[in-house]
C-alpha cells in the first residue's frame, strides 16, 4: 500500500498566501489624511514587494556571520547588510519622513514614520533595527539639538544609509535610574573627556557615531548636570569590550557593550545645551517610544495574519481550527487589541508632529502597546500550537521582540511611574 504524502505533509508558512497588512481596519485608515493613506499603500507595498522576499535571507546571513567571523570582518560584514538595507529604503524615499529638505528628509512628519516603520517591521528585514536605532533614537537629538554645522555633517549622511549611528544611554551599573549615570565628561581645554561604560547598545558595534549620555556636572541634581556628545567611533580610547547579542538572541544584529577610556572629543561635539542633555534625552525618549511602539505593532500584525490564516488551513477534529469558538475568539480579541493599541499610538505620534508636551502621553502608548502586543503575539503562537514554536515560522521571533518591548525604552514599570508621577502631581496643583 502506498502512502498519500500529502498526509506527512505540514502547512508551510508559503502556503500562506493573503498579503500582508489585510488585517488593518477601515478605522485606522479613516484617521489618515489622504497624503498618509497613499504613504501607507505605497510603503506596504514597497516591504511587501521588496523587503519580505529577502527577509528570511538576510536573518540567515547574519547568522552565519556571527558564527563564522568576529572583529573587523564581523563588523563589515553585518555593515553591508545594514547598509544595503538603508540604501534600498533611502531610494524608495522611506529613510527621511523625520527630518526636513535642508538635511535630506522629505518633512513627512511623525505620523508618517510611524505609517513607515509598521510596514518595514512587519516585513522583518534583520536591518530594520539598525535603522530604527540609527535613524531616529541616534538622530533625531541632533535635528532638535544640533547646531547647524552638526545637522548638516551627520543627518543627510544617515539618511542616506552612509553613516550609522546609535543611542547610549544605559550602563551596567545603571538602567531605569538614569540619575545615577556614572559616565563622566570632563572639559580639558577646548576637548571633553570622556570615561565610562555603556551596556546593550543597539548597533553600537557597527555605528560610526554614538549619541551619548555623561554627566558634566557633579554637584547638581544629575537631571541638571547631564550633557549629551556625538562621539566618533573610531577614536582612540573607545573599544567594543563585549559583542551582546550572542547573548540576547542569535538573529539580532548588534548589541555590544562599550568602553570608553579618555575619550578625548572636541568641544563642538557638545550635543545641545551644556548640563542640558537630560531635557534632550526625554525628548528623544518621547518620539523613540511612539516609533518602537508602530514597529511592534507592525510585527504583531504580522504575527495576528499568520495565526489568522493558518487557523483557516490547519485541520484538527475533522474541520479547520478557525471555526473553534476558543480560537476564532482568540483572534477576536487580538483583532480588537491591534485596532485600539494603533489608535492610541497614532493619537500620541500626533501630539508629537504638533510639537506639543507629551511625556504622559509616549508613557501611556507605551505601556499600552507593550502588554497588547505581548499579549497579541503570546495567542499567535498558541494558535499556531508546535510549528510557531520552531523556527519554520517567524512567530518566535516576533515574540521574543515583543517581549523585549516590556523592558526597553523603559519598562512597563517605569512607564506606570511616569504616568503615576503626573497623575499625582495634578492633584498636588
Ligand atoms: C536587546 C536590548 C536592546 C537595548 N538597546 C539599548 C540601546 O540601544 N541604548 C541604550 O541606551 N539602552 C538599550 N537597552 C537598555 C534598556 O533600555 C534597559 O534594559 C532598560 O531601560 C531597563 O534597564 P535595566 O535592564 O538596567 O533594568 P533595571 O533598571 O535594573 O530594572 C530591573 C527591574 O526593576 C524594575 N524597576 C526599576 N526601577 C523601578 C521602579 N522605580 N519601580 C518599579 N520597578 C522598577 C524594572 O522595571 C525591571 O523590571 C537595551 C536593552 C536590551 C535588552
Amino acid at each position: 500500500m502506498t502512502v498519500d504524502p500529502d498526509l506527512f505533509r505540514a502547512i508551510a508558512l508559503d502556503d500562506l498566501t493573503m498579503p500582508g497588512g489585510w488585517c488593518v481596519s477601515r478605522g485606522q485608515t479613516y484617521l489618515y489624511t489622504p497624503e498618509e493613506q497613499r504613504l501607507m499603500h505605497e510603503a506596504r507595498a514597497f516591504a511587501q514587494r521588496e523587503i519580505l522576499p529577502k527577509a528570511a535571507g538576510a536573518q540567515r546571513a547574519v547568522r552565519e556571520i556571527k558564527a563564522r567571523h568576529d572583529g573587523a570582518e564581523r563588523r563589515a560584514r553585518l555593515r553591508e547588510i545594514a547598509q544595503a538595507y538603508l540604501r534600498m529604503l533611502a531610494e524608495a524615499g522611506l529613510t527621511g519622513a523625520l527630518f526636513p529638505e535642508a538635511y535630506g528628509g522629505n518633512g513627512r512628519g511623525v505620523v508618517a514614520e510611524c505609517i513607515i516603520d509598521e510596514e518595514l517591521a512587519a516585513a522583518g528585514h534583520p536591518g530594520d533595527t539598525i535603522r530604527s536605532v540609527s535613524l531616529t533614537l541616534g538622530t533625531i537629538s541632533i535635528l532638535r539639538y544640533g547646531t547647524e554645522a552638526q545637522k548638516k555633517r551627520h543627518i543627510p549622511r544617515r539618511l542616506a544609509g552612509e553613516e550609522l549611528a546609535a543611542l547610549a544611554i544605559t550602563e551596567p551599573q545603571i538602567g531605569s535610574d538614569t540619575s545615577r549615570m556614572q559616565t563622566r565628561a570632563v572639559l580639558k581645554g577646548d576637548r571633553w573627556v570622556i570615561t565610562g561604560q555603556k551596556r546593550f547598545i543597539t548597533g553600537g558595534g557597527l555605528a560610526d557615531y554614538l549619541t551619548l549620555f555623561a554627566i558634566t556636572e557633579t554637584g547638581l541634581h544629575p537631571h541638571r548636570g547631564m550633557s549629551c556628545f556625538i562621539v566618533p567611533m573610531d577614536h582612540p580610547g573607545v573599544r567594543v569590550r563585549r559583542q551582546l547579542d550572542e547573548v540576547i538572541m542569535a538573529d539580532w544584529m548588534d548589541n555590544a557593550l562599550i568602553e570608553l577610556d579618555e575619550v578625548d572629543i572636541p568641544k563642538e561635539n557638545l550635543l545641545g545645551p551644556l548640563h542640558g542633555g537630560y531635557q534632550v534625552l526625554m525628548d528623544e525618549l518621547d518620539t523613540e517610544r511612539v516609533t518602537y511602539c508602530m514597529a511592534s505593532l507592525g510585527e504583531a500584525r504580522r504575527a495576528l495574519e499568520i495565526a489568522a490564516e493558518y487557523s483557516t488551513k490547519r485541520i484538527q477534529f475533522k474541520q479547520p481550527i478557525a471555526m473553534f469558538e476558543g480560537v476564532s475568539f482568540r483572534l477576536a480579541g487580538m483583532y480588537a487589541s491591534l485596532d485600539a493599541a494603533r489608535q492610541v499610538t497614532y493619537r500620541t505620534a500626533k501630539m508629537i508632529e504638533a510639537g506639543l508636551p507629551a511625556q504622559r502621553e509616549s508613557a501611556v502608548t507605551k505601556l499600552f502597546v507593550a502588554e497588547a502586543v505581548w499579549k497579541i503575539v503570546d495567542d499567535a503562537m498558541q494558535v499556531l500550537g508546535g510549528i510557531g514554536y520552531t523556527t519554520d515560522f517567524p512567530v518566535q521571533a516576533i515574540f521574543r521582540n515583543a517581549r523585549l518591548m516590556r523592558i526597553g525604552a523603559g519598562s512597563d514599570e517605569i512607564m506606570k511611574f511616569l504616568i503615576a508621577r503626573e497623575l499625582l502631581r495634578e492633584i498636588k496643583g
